[in-house]
């Protein structure tokens, strides 16, 4: 009997883990990746979570010492270079481009195709068909859309539903080890180090290196620096020199000299200046902003959302990929215990209400940031201040707050 088949709409971490669960369950699972060129990291650091291990392990990927790099120690330090304090953690930073190499070399090359852009999805009672840009038409059992944040299949489906802007975004450099002064590093590179300028978070560690590599001399150091700015503001670090503007987010080549100029000179002016020095010598650091998007459905008929798709939590949780893993896991086990239709109503009700927790865990956590674009008088208590103690608990809970989200959205699914 023919294998049942799924359409995997985005190639990225999502897709690829829905695609090896698929398959790991008996299915034909096709991933349609819209970027014509294998997709490539950009060095993006990722924070595991055990969770995200034992999913790699079921699918016979050992999260060994290849896999990320472990950090034992977190500083506090302040824009004169001073640390204020020391804390103990354990915390295992890959990245993007290592978990999606492990995945990504799982699947038969006939199984990856890239340039492939959905433009449309139809549906009747025997199938789903994927439309393509290129006018390719592809069929399928199930459609599986894993295609981020800005998701086509979302739109298709639930088109009121859009993305909103947290108020921050996530200024982000990566400099590889060999590049990092010998005594900064010898100062901070095995360890998280945070800055907190007023109003703002920065944070930063040790990741892979560009070609994933994470023995000593060969890996990267990588930077997350939240700021909060305005709507306006960010209309203007989405427009380049010509004076196009590119709507919420701008490809990093185009962002303005300038801009980086400015953004170097505010590193100097308000963070460690060890970390200051890493931010300048990246030649192109990059903007993310941050989002929230809690969907009320994620399955419609054959058609199921994934990972960003589904629901996009801000960074703080940590969790983006380890739910992405998650997600596909649980999908592939609903369907294969209790065929499509049921497995489908399952994934809904339960990893819905995951995704839906972890949206708000995101939006209590950066809920600091956000409130700095109030006047002063409305914000309320933590958002004047942010305490290492009060961090610190996060920092160390990660884990078992994502344990608590899960217990709690599997007694509200009940
Ligand atoms: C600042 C920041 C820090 C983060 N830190 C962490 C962290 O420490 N830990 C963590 O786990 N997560 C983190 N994340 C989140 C993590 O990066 C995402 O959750 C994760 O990449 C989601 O994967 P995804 O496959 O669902 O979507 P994406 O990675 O967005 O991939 C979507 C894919 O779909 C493709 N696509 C889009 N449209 C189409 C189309 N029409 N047709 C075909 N293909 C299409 C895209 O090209 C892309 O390859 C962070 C995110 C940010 C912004």
């Amino acid at each position: 009997m023919a294998k049942p088949r799924a359409i995997i709409i985005g190639g990225s971490v999502g897709g690829l883990f829905a695609a090896n669960m698929l398959r790991s369950t008996g299915w034909d699972a096709v991933v349609f990746e819209r970027n014509t060129e294998e997709l490539a990291g950009r060095g993006a650091g990722i924070s595991t979570h055990p969770q995200l291990h034992d999913v790699m392990k079921r699918l016979g990927i050992p999260f060994d010492d290849s896999m990320g790099i472990s950090v034992d120690k977190v500083v506090f330090i302040d824009n004169k270079g001073v640390t204020y304090d020391t804390r103990d953690t354990v915390r295992v930073m890959s990245s993007w481009g290592r978990i999606y190499r492990s995945l990504r070399d799982m699947l038969p090359p006939d199984s990856y195709r890239l340039g492939m852009n959905l433009v449309n999805v139809e549906q009747d009672a025997d199938g789903v068909t994927a439309i393509f840009a290129n006018g390719h038409r592809e069929r399928g059992d199930l459609l599986i859309g894993a295609d981020g944040g800005r998701s086509t299949v979302r739109e298709k489906m639930l088109p009121d539903m859009l993305p909103s802007y947290a108020g921050y975004v996530a200024w982000r450099a990566m400099l590889d080890e060999k590049q990092i002064p010998p005594k900064i590093h010898a100062e901070i590179f095995d360890r998280y180090t945070y800055c907190l300028p007023p109003g703002e978070l920065m944070l930063a560690y040790p990741v892979p290196g560009r070609n994933n590599e994470t023995q000593p001399g060969h890996r990267a150091y990588n930077i997350v620096w939240y700021r909060p700015t305005q709507p306006r503001r960010l209309t203007d670090l989405c427009t380049d020199t010509t004076g196009r503007n590119y709507g919420t987010s701008i490809p990093p080549p185009l962002i303005r000299p300038k801009i980086i100029a400015e953004m170097k000179a505010t590193a100097r002016a308000l963070v460690a200046p060890q970390v200051a020095e890493i931010f300048e010598r990246d030649p192109q650091p990059f903007f993310q902003p941050i989002f929230d998007l809690d969907s009320p459905r994620t399955v419609f008929g054959r058609v199921a959302l994934l990972g960003d798709a589904a629901f996009i939590a801000r960074p703080h949780p940590g969790a983006g990929t380890t739910k992405a893993a998650m997600d596909a896991e649980h999908l592939a086990d609903s369907i294969q215990a209790l065929g499509l239709e049921k497995g489908l109503a399952k994934y809904q009700r339960e990893q819905g209400a995951f995704g839906s927790g972890i949206v708000k865990q995101g939006q209590r956590d950066g809920a600091y940031l956000t409130e700095q674009l109030l006047p002063i008088e409305h914000r309320k208590n933590k958002a004047l201040t942010w305490a290492v103690d009060d961090l610190m608990t996060d920092h160390n809970n990660r884990s078992e707050a994502l344990r608590g989200i899960l217990e709690a959205s599997r007694a509200v699914a009940e």
